[in-house]
């Protein structure tokens, strides 16, 4: 009896203790006052949270999902490593743009690379020719020089101008102050791609080979800044790179570092509101999913633009304002198939092959489903065990939200038997359509898997699905350009709206937004001499 009646009191005293802890949990939860609190656990969120946490920011990352990292996260099936949104980066070898971005960021002894083929990083196929994009710029033009002869002054002007726009983005990390003032780039971002690569030649082919790095940004002829399709395609003619056993070790190499700083991340955190203070003045919380309130002094947000806005209920934005940002074209979403092949079946590719079926590179121009697909991008994936054979291969290719339209209010995993249904008749479209250049493909596949702009969508948040969010415009630069403040006071924005999309895009962005906490100059100089 006295046994049962202290096991009693032991269970109340119990409870009462875990009633006040969580009282106490909750209320200390509530109390902590962040000196910043970033939305969106993307690339550009982490770096933000890495260069804040460093230089003493009491961080907080809050990530919708259970995987870090957005567009970095991969997955694994029957062992292979699959990446969800990074295929292969420029710029890494010593001194260049992304190295030092990466040495800053402790990431370049703990991310495993692999330099692609300096012959041939991207090989071109345009209507059954093919063309090779070599690294370094002599390389660059004596291979187009082989079957362009008469065309050498059209790719020196060109190469000229890869490098003035380079130079000019330099400035941006070696001058800051007279980078932000002067915008030596923004010259580049109001001239379109096209029209300047029709002013250096009147060859119609080559007019198409030069604008074959739009297959990496997705853009439509009449739209494409000279600075996007520039600034990426210089710094794979720089070097370009693949990440060894996927992008994944980016994100996980900063989070660690950020968490060593002593910031905080929070998975399964998703932000439903940006919590105006009383007077309408200034964020003073985020709101997340369960309720709870997460304070901060400053906010960092690193999703989409339009995701933010409609997460803010305050006079400080303007009706006029959200208009014009949900007006912005969306850069197209991609079908990516991603497939296991057969044991020692196809050899590693240790570069990236582009097809496209028609004579007109600016696929996104004239998309067409009933065409679908136009082209495809392929390549495999570079794992540390082995360079000779390919464990897996993946390829994509354009897909337009709106053929996605039956199943825009469905979730994940949720889309029903027809959304599997469409899945496969794609892929096996896609699949045949390869077969095409690698015969006897379809007899090495394992097994598929499949993600359309849906996936993305509702992965990592990015308006219509789309590949690398907002569309620039060359026309409409100051209404493309988003800037990283608001009428908001305290909300910066990052990752890759603004700016510019990719790893080197989204690094400048991420300086960008932290330069206006801890100065461009001050942080700059610290990038530079690191
Ligand atoms: C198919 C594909 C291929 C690509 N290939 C390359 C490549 O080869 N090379 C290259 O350099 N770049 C590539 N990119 C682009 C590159 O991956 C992106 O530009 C970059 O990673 C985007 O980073 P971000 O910071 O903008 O954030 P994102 O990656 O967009 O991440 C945003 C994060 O915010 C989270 N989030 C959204 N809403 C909320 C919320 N309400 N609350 C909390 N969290 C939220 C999301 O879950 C996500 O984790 C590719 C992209 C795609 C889609």
């Amino acid at each position: 009896m006295l046994c049962l009646l202290f096991v009693n009191i032991q269970a109340e005293l119990f409870s009462a203790v875990k009633i006040i802890l969580t009282i106490f949990t909750n209320n200390f939860k509530q109390t902590i006052m962040y000196d910043v609190v970033i939305t969106g656990s993307g690339l550009g969120g982490l770096q933000c949270a890495y260069i804040l946490s460093k230089e003493g920011y009491n961080v907080c990352v809050l990530e919708k999902h259970h995987q870090l990292g957005g567009c970095l996260q991969t997955f694994v099936r029957n062992n292979c490593i699959f990446d969800t949104g990074m295929h292969y980066v420029g710029g890494l070898d010593e001194g260049q743009m992304l190295w030092r971005f990466f040495k800053y960021f402790g990431l370049l002894d703990k991310v495993k690379m692999r330099q692609l083929n300096k012959d041939v990083f991207d090989m071109l196929e345009i209507n059954g020719r093919t063309y090779k994009y070599a690294q370094g710029y002599d390389r660059f033009v004596d291979n187009l020089l082989e079957q362009f002869p008469n065309d050498k002054k059209a790719l020196n002007d060109f190469v000229a101008m890869l490098k003035n726009i380079a130079n000019a983005t330099e400035l941006f990390l070696n001058k800051p102050s007279q980078a932000f003032e002067d915008k030596p780039t923004l010259k580049y971002f109001e001239h379109n791609a096209f029209d300047f690569i029709k002013s250096i030649t009147d060859n119609n082919e080559l007019q198409q080979i030069l604008s074959g790095a739009n297959t990496l940004h997705f853009h439509k002829s009449a739209k494409a800044p000279l600075y996007v399709h520039m600034v990426i395609l210089n710094s794979l003619v720089e070097s370009a790179w693949r990440f060894v056993d996927g992008g994944h070790q980016i994100a996980d190499v900063l989070v660690d570092e950020i968490q060593k700083h002593g910031g905080t991340i929070r998975k399964n955190a998703e932000v439903e509101e940006f919590v105006m203070n009383s007077n309408d003045t200034a964020i003073e919380a985020v709101r997340l999913k369960h309720g709870e309130r997460v304070h901060a002094k400053k906010f960092i947000s690193d999703i989409h633009p339009v995701k933010t806005f409609e997460l803010i209920e305050s006079k400080l934005v303007r009706k006029v304002f959200t208009n014009r940002i949900n007006d912005i074209e969306q850069t197209i979403g991609v079908f990516s198939l991603y497939v296991v092949l057969e044991k020692n079946s196809f050899p590693y590719l240790n570069y990236n092959y582009f097809n496209c079926n028609n004579d007109n590179i600016w696929v996104a121009d004239v998309y067409k489903e009933v065409e679908w697909p136009s082209g495809y991008m392929l390549f495999t994936p570079a794992t540390s065990h082995t360079d000779k054979y390919a464990d897996c291969l993946m390829a994509i290719t354009f897909m337009d939200y709106n053929d996605l339209k039956a199943w825009e209010n469905t979730t994940v995993e949720k889309r029903g038997e027809d959304y599997k249904a469409f899945k496969k008749e794609k892929a096996e479209i896609l699949i045949d359509f390869i077969e095409r250049k690698y015969p006897g493909l379809r007899k090495k596949i394992k097994k598929y898997y499949t993600s359309t702009p849906l996936t993305y969508r509702d992965y990592t948040g990015t308006h219509q699905g789309s590949i690398y969010g907002n569309m620039r415009d060359c026309n409409n630069t100051m209404k493309t350009l988003l800037p990283v403040r608001s009428k908001v006071p305290n909300l910066y924005l990052t990752g890759q709206n603004i700016n510019l999309h990719g790893v080197l895009g989204v690094s400048m962005g991420s300086l960008i937004t932290s330069a206006h906490f801890v100065g461009g100059k001050y942080l700059f100089d610290k990038v530079n001499n690191v």
